[in-house]
């Protein structure tokens, strides 16, 4: 698994250029493509921190995987 994102959510921060979740992941394993955030997921390592910034809650990491 990996992070997963509610586009229904996402307000793309505002329209930011670089979003708080793009910011956030350590691991570069967000981007944003054609307007919208996207995870590649064989990088994400299910960490939460792009969920833990998200001011709109759209991104859900599944809790079994959470690493800290
Ligand atoms: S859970 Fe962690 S590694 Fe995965 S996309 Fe979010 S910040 Fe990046
Ligand atoms: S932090 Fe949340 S609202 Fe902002 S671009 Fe990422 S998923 Fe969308």
């Amino acid at each position: 698994m990996a992070a997963q994102i509610d586009l229904e959510k996402c307000t793309m921060c505002g329209g930011n250029v670089l979003p708080l979740c793009v910011e956030a992941c350590p691991d570069l394993a967000i981007r944003v493509q054609d307007d919208r955030v996207v995870v590649t997921e064989f990088i994400c390592e299910d960490c939460n921190e792009c969920g833990c910034v998200c001011p709109d809650r759209a991104i859900t990491v599944p809790l079994e995987k959470v690493t800290f």
